[in-house]
């Protein structure tokens, strides 16, 4: 059986305030589902919200880290900072990371490279376009995204990747794939990961969908086969929007 797996992107919002307020709403709100809870505040909220859910099933996650363990690189934060406030799981590839602050392949690789160096899981994130979807070419971007950046691990390192399948198109657009496109989406990054290593480990590999998941539709996403959790942006900033997604399994 595949983890299961939902996880909160905020994104720039909350500030220290608001991040204290909606976890005290997170931690009551009421679990009935076996996936795994993850929120990902930002960088200067990591360590009070990892004191605040210390006792609860809720992981607090990184949203990106730089690849060096230390050094001149004014404004960034290194695996072992976030190891050292409790983070043990972080984003790589976000879309908007690629897009924004021009993050490549080669660089995402040395990320995902440093993040296993220091024992931490990746939830990395791939997608499309809407155009290179418009072009028929949705397939070819995500093969290729996972492939560069990835595809150089050994087999034991690539069980410690949760991939995140989110079309650009239907990232905070309000847009979402239909439960048929994520589908088959998932299923050919499935069979991307047999072909490259096996059946078994592509078996074993969670793969989230995200992109405007919200409680009116995470149980269509959910209930497809490949579908092992979600990456939810928007409505994690609602702690009971995001408990309804997480109890959609
Ligand atoms: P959204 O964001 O749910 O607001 O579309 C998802 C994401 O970017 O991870």
């Amino acid at each position: 059986m595949r983890k299961h797996i939902v996880a909160g992107n905020w994104k720039m919002n909350n500030d220290l305030a608001q991040t204290q307020l909606l976890i005290t709403e997170l931690k009551r709100a009421n679990k009935t589902s076996e996936a795994e809870v993850m929120i990902a505040p930002s960088f200067t909220n990591l360590w009070p919200a990892f004191e605040s859910l210390r006792e609860t099933n809720i992981e607090v996650i990184a949203q990106n880290m730089h690849f060096a363990d230390s050094g001149a690189y004014t404004g960034e934060v290194s695996p072992g900072m976030l190891k050292s406030v409790g983070v043990k799981t972080v984003i790589l590839g976000h879309s908007e990371r690629r897009a924004y602050f021009n993050e490549t392949d080669a660089l995402l690789a040395k990320k995902v490279n440093a993040a296993q160096q220091h024992n931490m899981r990746v939830i990395f994130c791939v997608g499309e376009a809407l155009a290179d979807r418009k072009a028929e070419q949705h397939e070819t971007v995500v093969s290729n995204q996972i492939k560069n950046a990835l595809f150089h691990l050994s087999p034991e390192d690539f069980g410690q990747i949760v991939l995140a399948y989110e079309p650009v198109w239907a990232i905070g657009t309000g847009e979402t794939a239909t439960p048929e496109q994520a589908q088959d989406m998932h299923a050919f990054i499935r069979k991307t990961i047999a072909n490259r290593y096996n059946q078994q480990v592509a078996n074993a590999v969670s793969i989230l969908y995200g992109g405007s998941v919200k409680p009116t539709n995470a149980k269509q996403i959910f209930a497809k086969p490949d579908v092992d959790g979600g990456l939810i942006g928007g409505a994690a900033l609602d702690a009971t929007h995001f408990f309804e997604i997480v109890n959609a399994f």
